[in-house]
């Protein structure tokens, strides 16, 4: 059930359907109490066994609205992580999404790119007790969380890393006062439909396998689900056409979040 098991094999990307991820949130729940991420620590103080349902806002607002109110309709609150410096969004002019969403029960956290890539990048940003974080990481984290604040959200409590490095996997309990969504006990029993594939097959059969954890954190990328099932490189390229990919930080994150994108964007014929 760890990120590292089953990854050889099995990944599933059948169904991004809404009847499907009702499925899964009901499975989730009959084991799991539901928490957004800040009820992180008032779960650890009651032992009781929670899942946290978070959501990375990694192409566009509209699709996680949509998501939310799917949500609200089921009776969940769950945690939207957004992203102050995207190339592909801009917080402050959709600011009404943020707060509608808020709105509907959930809860809005921050979405943070660090930009550390490569073993070089660590090497040449040492890191420093907490989280292998140094000042530039934190300057970073603060001012994309002031960046949020200031869009009246009220106190961002929750942090997750747009694709984290290694050395981010696994750090400590919080970050700069918020919940890290990359702690180790976070990761301890957790699943992701990042790149538009569950790594280790169906999400209900992962939950149903799940016996012994307290815990357990579904991850979802709210652009590859709605109300038909569509192909993840299907639904990204269809979203694609309201970018300006000419726009090489727009092509080059677009390309990021599903890289066999390029032959479609450069052939759009064979699309
Ligand atoms: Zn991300």
């Amino acid at each position: 059930m760890s990120r590292t098991d089953h990854i050889q094999n099995g990944e599933w990307s059948d169904d991004f359907s809404y009847d499907y991820y009702r499925q899964l949130i009901d499975t989730l729940e009959t084991r799991f109490d539901l928490r957004t991420l800040s009820a992180y620590p008032e779960y650890r103080s009651n032992s009781s066994r929670a899942a946290f349902v978070r959501h990375d806002v990694d192409v566009c607002l509209e699709e996680a609205l949509e998501l939310a109110y799917f949500e609200h309709e089921l009776g969940v609150s769950t945690t939207y992580m957004v992203f102050p410096r995207s190339p592909l969004y801009d917080l402050e002019a959709q600011r009404d999404i943020l707060l509608e969403i808020q709105a509907l029960g959930h809860e809005i956290g921050l979405h943070c790119d660090l930009g550390i890539r490569t073993t070089r990048d660590r090497a040449e940003r040492p890191a420093s007790s907490e989280g292998g974080l140094g000042p530039a990481e934190r300057a970073t984290i603060e001012e994309s969380r002031s960046r949020l604040e200031a869009l009246g959200v009220g106190p961002v409590e929750s942090l997750s890393f747009h694709r984290p490095a290694e050395q981010l996997l696994g750090g400590p309990p919080a970050i700069s006062g918020m919940i890290n969504a990359y702690s180790s006990e976070l990761l301890s029993a957790y699943i992701s439909d990042s790149g538009g594939r569950w790594r280790e097959g169906p999400p209900i059969d992962s939950v149903r396998a799940v016996s012994d954890a307290d815990s357990f954190q579904l991850l979802t990328h709210p652009v590859w689900w709605g109300h038909e099932h569509v192909q993840p490189i299907d639904r990204l390229d269809a979203v694609a056409e309201k970018f300006d990919v000419t726009n090489e930080g727009v092509y080059d994150e677009l390309v990021a979040i599903y890289p066999s994108l390029a032959t479609r964007l450069e052939h759009p014929q064979l699309s």
